[in-house]
């Protein structure tokens, strides 16, 4: 990220929505996926912000990003707009497919965070489905003022973070045994 734009002084959720209602994007873009980390590991997000990828297309290391479940072959729309990209359409409500219900929080709120930015960019207050084909689970999310407001509180949350130069220290997770970091994070450093 630019120096230039990381201006504590502004409200991060107006730059924000200064690029989502102009089409521009500045600097400070929140995808879905950085929503998640948030509410899962701090280091993770900074990574992601700051393009450290790893590839994630082995089994062991898709925790809680996409799951692709035959189930949902017939729902061929893929919404992309700007930094978001939720899993697919359905009757109208936005659906977000995940492996498992283990992250639920984090599974949530980067729905939310869909809801959220569909409302801001489109004026589209739609509905959102979060579902757990493996475990035939489906939950309705709705945009209500406290999802928004939390959402608001998070998009701060994640400026500080993806602001700062280096990457927070790890702690350690249940899931970190899953993550793509893993070994970034808790390899040896014997030299
Ligand atoms: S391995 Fe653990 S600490 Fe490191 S990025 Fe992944 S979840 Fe975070």
């Amino acid at each position: 990220m630019c120096s230039d734009i990381l201006n504590m002084s502004i409200d991060p959720v107006e730059i924000l929505l200064n690029s989502v209602s102009s089409g521009h994007p500045t600097e400070f873009v929140v995808t879905g996926l950085m929503m998640r980390y948030y509410h899962t590991c701090h280091r993770e997000l900074w990574f992601e912000s700051h393009d450290i990828e790893i590839d994630r297309s082995t089994n062991s290391i898709q925790r809680g990003t996409r799951v692709d479940d035959m189930s949902y072959s017939n729902l061929s729309e893929v919404l992309h707009i700007g930094p978001i990209a939720p899993d697919v359409m359905e009757d109208g409500k936005i659906l977000e497919v995940k492996p498992s219900s283990s992250m639920e929080k984090a599974s949530k709120m980067q729905l939310g965070y869909y809801l959220w930015y569909l409302k801001h960019k489109c004026g589209e207050n739609r509905k959102g489905v979060l579902t757990v084909p493996n475990e035939k689970e489906r939950t309705t999310v709705k945009l209500t003022a406290e999802l928004e407001s939390e959402i608001e509180d998070a998009i701060r949350e994640i400026y500080e973070v993806v602001s700062k130069e280096s990457p927070p220290e790890p702690e350690e997770k249940p899931f970190c045994e899953t993550c793509a970091y893993q070994d970034f994070c808790w390899g040896g450093y014997d030299g």
